[in-house]
């Protein structure tokens, strides 16, 4: 791979006619600066390289999931996550109300209902309270820094999380979990709402790609099987509806979210993470996506490249 500069992205997608709208669905995400742009890399030994507005936080949305998915399956062990929560495509949208007719759970942990039956695995005897500090612990072992919460996002979205209460009722109406489905909601509101900036996204992400081990703190957070199961997980579900024109066009495990960011974790080599906060029709940053493809390209990223 070429020495990764992501200045050059930088300028080449600034002022670009990017399109897409930022997210509105929840109030507070549309007070945004859709201006934004952010690009970081992190390498596995624990380099990193940042462009644009790099410092500017924002919250993590739906790229908390694939790491709420590790903590779960560390705690648990796999066979007791996937006794809940499958490994499929959905190929439905990421608010779908859908679960897998012959087993009646979540078809994957990156749509909304499997990461909102995810989040009950954790510590599924805690309060709201201490299931949230705990996730907040662990992505910040993840990030190598205390990250926060922003309580206005999530107030925000809490006003209006219907669908996802809906959700959560209807995979405790199939005995997924058993706790109060409002309270599931609460926590998994909370998770959405950590804030982070590009470069933590990178750094979290090279963890994944770096078998687990934080590679600024050179800490370990979750096993080895654990970073594969999700990396293996964000290959075939992490973008959406759109994640097999990423795969073939990117070519890297990713995951994205409403807020905007993008990231993208290549094994033994490199965590990626952009951030622009207009977003394309299925919910993925269009500059980001745009980038990756960049990154992709440029630096011969894709997974499936013949070397
Ligand atoms: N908190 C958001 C929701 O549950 C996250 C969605 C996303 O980033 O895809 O609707």
């Amino acid at each position: 791979m070429k020495t990764p500069i992501p200045e050059y992205l930088v300028e080449v997608l600034d002022g670009t006619q990017d399109g897409g709208e930022v997210a509105s669905y929840i109030p507070e995400l549309a007070r945004v600066n859709p201006d934004r742009l952010a690009a970081a890399l992190c390498m596995s030994d624990g380099r990193l390289y940042t462009a644009g507005d790099a410092d500017t936080r924002f919250t993590i949305q739906s790229i908390s999931k694939p790491f709420v998915y590790a903590l779960a399956v560390q705690e648990l062990g796999l066979d007791e996550v996937l006794k809940r929560i499958g490994v499929e495509p959905s190929g439905e949208t990421f608010n779908s109300a859908s679960l897998d007719p012959h087993t009646q759970r979540p078809d994957n942990p990156m749509v909304n209902i499997g990461a909102i039956a995810t989040h009950a695995l954790v510590r599924p005897d805690a309060t709201v309270a201490e299931r949230v500090e705990h996730i907040r612990a662990g992505l910040s072992a993840f990030a190598g820094r205390e990250l926060e919460l922003d309580l206005n996002v999530c107030s925000s979205e809490l006003e209006t999380a219907f669908r996802n209460l809906s959700l959560a009722y209807l995979v405790r109406s199939v005995g997924g979990f058993e706790q109060d489905p409002r309270g599931i909601v609460e926590g998994y509101t909370h998770q959405c709402s950590l804030l982070v900036d590009a470069r933590d996204l990178a750094v979290m992400a090279m963890t994944l790609a770096n078998a687990g081990i934080n590679p600024v703190a050179k800490e370990r957070v979750v096993d080895e099987a654990v970073a594969q199961q999700v990396l293996s997980v964000m290959t075939t579900c992490g973008m959406y509806d759109a994640t097999g024109d990423w795969m073939t066009q990117v070519g890297i495990p990713a995951k994205s979210g409403v807020g905007g960011g993008i990231i993208g974790a290549l094994p033994g080599q490199v965590g990626a993470a952009v951030f622009s906060p207009r977003l394309d029709d299925v919910g993925n940053s269009v500059r980001g996506v745009q980038a990756f493809e960049r990154f992709s390209k440029d630096m011969g990223m894709h997974l499936l490249k013949a070397p």
